[in-house]
């Protein structure tokens, strides 16, 4: 499914990739996800749908959209999402349009979405999808970070405390899996394994003109 790009600086073309990172909430994904895209010009990230109230400081639009139960069903219906999923009693999901523009446009794109989301597109676009998983250094860590960020009620970090094991029990359905026991070190693991990523040789359709151009 993922477009051609042209984002090579030789000017070969290549497969776009579908860059999932998951980790249980709290555990640093979005700051590793802002600094990738702050980093890389060519990479996207893509924008969900939610039915999940907006916090404090959220931009609609902008951190997800933000829609009522009957908006995210018609667009279930109008299948409009590549994969959607519920996620502590709410629901997301990742509007199709969009990644597919993204993926013409040469860009590579970002998904910061589940375990279900990443199963959902690795079942649609199998190879072009890379899922990395980020835990935390420890349960007790995590813990303090969901506290320190004070955007949810306590019940509600109960809760999401509670389902992180059940989401580090999806770690073997990731591609790659690192420790985010310090957030600088991860994000250069991160930015590492897109760079192979762009690398390989599935990914460089264009590469065989360019051979052939070599050995003539
Ligand atoms: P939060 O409410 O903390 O922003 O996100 C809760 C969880 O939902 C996170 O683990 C996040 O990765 C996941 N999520 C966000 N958007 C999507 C989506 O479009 N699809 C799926 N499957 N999960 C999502």
């Amino acid at each position: 499914m993922a477009a051609h790009t042209e984002t090579d600086p030789h000017g070969f073309q290549r497969r776009g990739v579908l860059f999932v990172l998951s980790s249980p909430s709290g555990a640093g994904k979005s700051t590793i996800a802002r600094k990738l895209l702050a980093d890389d010009p060519s990479l996207s990230m893509s924008v969900s749908a939610t039915t999940r109230p907006i916090r404090p400081g959220e931009v609609d639009g902008k951190d997800y959209h933000f829609v009522d139960l009957e908006e995210f069903r018609r667009m279930v219906s109008a299948h409009e999402f590549l994969e959607w999923a519920h996620v502590f009693g709410h629901r997301y999901g990742t509007p199709k349009k969009p990644v597919y523009d993204m993926l013409s446009s040469g860009r590579d794109v970002l998904f910061d979405i589940d375990w279900q989301g990443a199963q959902q597109l690795f079942q649609i676009a199998g190879g072009d999808v890379v899922r990395i998983f980020i835990l935390p250094p420890s349960m007790e860590e995590l813990h303090q970070r969901l506290l320190s960020r004070a955007t949810d009620p306590v019940e509600v970090i109960d809760a999401r405390m509670a389902r992180a094991a059940n989401e580090v029990s999806h770690w073997d359905g990731y591609d790659y899996v690192l420790v985010n026991d310090d957030v600088e070190d991860c994000f250069h693991k991160v930015r590492s394994i897109l760079a192979s990523e762009r690398l390989k040789r599935s990914r460089q359709t264009g590469l065989i003109g360019f051979i052939r151009g070599l050995l003539k």
